[in-house]
């Protein structure tokens, strides 16, 4: 599918700066700067050079702004046309009047994320690649960041695209049998047909089983933030946070409302979840705090329950860990400061490894390096934190491989079954594995993927 549109948009931030880029793709992205450009010429300019001129409105002769043009030429830069990069002024007037000439010239105004559709369009990326420099742009932490380098270096698409090989060349051999009964020898026998596809399956649920990693990477590790009143969670929550965002008061269960914060825990994204505690609680208010807070328990990747080093555990407390949802969980043994509660006692009366509790003051600021090497062993440890492995890092990817696993699952569950019948389910697999590289997306589901990029990406 090929654009005809030249299209221009400002590709970095709306407001006022030093510097600001407009970029132009399309085929004729030279010609129509050339017309609004006063310095040497565009079209004679050598591939990926820079040319310094004046824009000029095409009408009047009006100068607008003294700029740098660079000029790279399709297929090899990143939408595969040829893009010239306008480095202008940063003012919003001087940034506006320069695409109202470009418009004059000929050219449109980009959609959300038409750049990068047309770099997938052009065979310079797949969506796995193209969802990869979204993430990149949105990256907040350092494994955020690192996850989206990774996936765009392609790891995912060529992990993807080897299973979906390997089903077309069963399709095309089952095929030969199925429209050539007649020959003795099949071209692909019933066993190696299971075979293949029992392989691919693995394949799939392996990349399916690195999806919640993905998504804590990208999205950040979902964590409710629980314990009885008082015991200190705004005060650690501020702490985390290095700010006061939360409301500390001495009055128990004042942190009424479930507040979810983004925190960047040494480059580990966290999204945490302040509740308002877990004592059964007595005024209608309260009662809605503590019914979020067992949801937030089990909505989350990890349990964060902090106790009070100077109260001790109470009763309810004891029960407590009973009724946790089954999911990692750390003990945060704050008021280490001047708590007489040790992690040894602690890890007894609990019936717990004392590996699982980090002992923290947040008066004195201590214990986040030792959580966040716990969270890391939690998390992170051995395979998932290899980020040479290829991820799946959002739903769509999920999705698709979900359809091909139930695909694949009914031609195991068929076995024995006629090749024509069987073919059927693998074609679906085929199809839906395809879906996450792009290779059979249809156009509205690929209009619809760039629509949530950014403008002038
Ligand atoms: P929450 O109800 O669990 O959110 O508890 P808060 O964060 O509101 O803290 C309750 C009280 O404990 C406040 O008076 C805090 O100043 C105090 N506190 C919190 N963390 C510590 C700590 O690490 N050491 C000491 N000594 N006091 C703390």
């Amino acid at each position: 599918m090929r654009e005809d549109a030249t299209i221009c948009a400002l590709s970095t931030p709306i407001g006022v700066g030093g510097l600001a880029v407009i970029r132009v793709s399309g085929p004729e992205a030279i010609p129509c700067c050339e017309r609004i450009f006063k310095g040497r010429s565009l079209a004679k300019t050598p591939n990926s050079s820079a040319r310094h001129g004046f824009i000029i409105d095409p009408e009047n002769g009006e100068m607008i702004d003294e700029v740098i043009a660079l000029v790279m030429r399709g297929p090899n830069n990143f939408t595969g046309e040829d893009t010239v990069e306008i480095d202008c002024h940063g003012g919003m007037y001087i940034c506006r009047r320069i695409l109202e000439v470009l418009i004059k010239s000929g050219c449109r105004m980009a959609m959300p994320g038409e750049f990068s559709k047309r770099a997938f369009l052009n065979g310079r990326m797949d969506l796995t690649e193209a969802e990869a420099v979204m993430d990149m742009i949105n990256a907040e932490t350092a494994y955020s960041l690192k996850a989206a380098t990774s996936q765009l270096q392609g790891g995912l698409s060529k992990a993807i695209e080897q299973v979906r090989l390997s089903l077309l060349d069963c399709i095309v051999k089952m095929e030969v049998n199925i429209d050539y009964p007649e020959y003795d020898v099949p071209e692909i026998t019933d066993e190696e047909v299971q075979d293949i596809c029992g392989r691919a399956l693995a394949e799939v649920e392996k990349l399916l089983e690195t999806a919640d990693s993905g998504r804590m990477l990208r999205d950040g590790i979902g964590a409710a933030l629980v314990g009885s009143p008082n015991v200190g969670k705004s005060s650690l929550l501020n702490l985390l946070l290095g700010s006061d965002r939360a409301i500390v008061t001495e009055i128990p269960g004042t942190t009424r409302d479930v507040i979810e914060e983004k925190l960047d825990l040494s480059g580990i994204p966290i999204r945490i979840m302040d509740t308002a505690g877990i004592r059964e609680a007595s005024d209608i208010v309260e009662k809605i705090g503590v019914e979020r807070s067992y949801r937030s328990m089990e909505e989350c990747d990890l349990i964060l329950w902090v106790v009070d080093a100077i109260r001790g555990l109470s009763e309810e407390e004891r029960s407590f860990r009973k009724e946790m949802p089954e999911k990692p969980f750390l003990v945060l043994l704050n008021k280490t400061d001047s708590g007489r509660l040790d992690k040894e006692t602690l890890a007894k009366t609990l019936e717990i490894d004392p590996a699982l509790i980090v002992e923290m003051s947040a008066k004195e600021r201590t214990g986040i390096p030792e959580l966040t090497e716990k969270v890391k062993e939690l998390f992170f440890a051995g395979e998932v934190l290899s980020f040479s492995q290829p991820l799946i890092t959002n739903l769509r990817q999920k999705e698709a491989l979900m359809s091909a696993k139930a695909a694949l699952e009914r031609v195991r569950a068929a076995e024995g079954m006629p090749q024509d019948l069987l073919v059927i389910d693998i074609r679906d697999a085929a199809e839906a594995i395809g879906e996450v590289t792009g290779k059979s997306t249809r156009d509205e589901v690929i209009t619809e993927i760039f629509s949530r990029f950014c403008l002038g990406k």
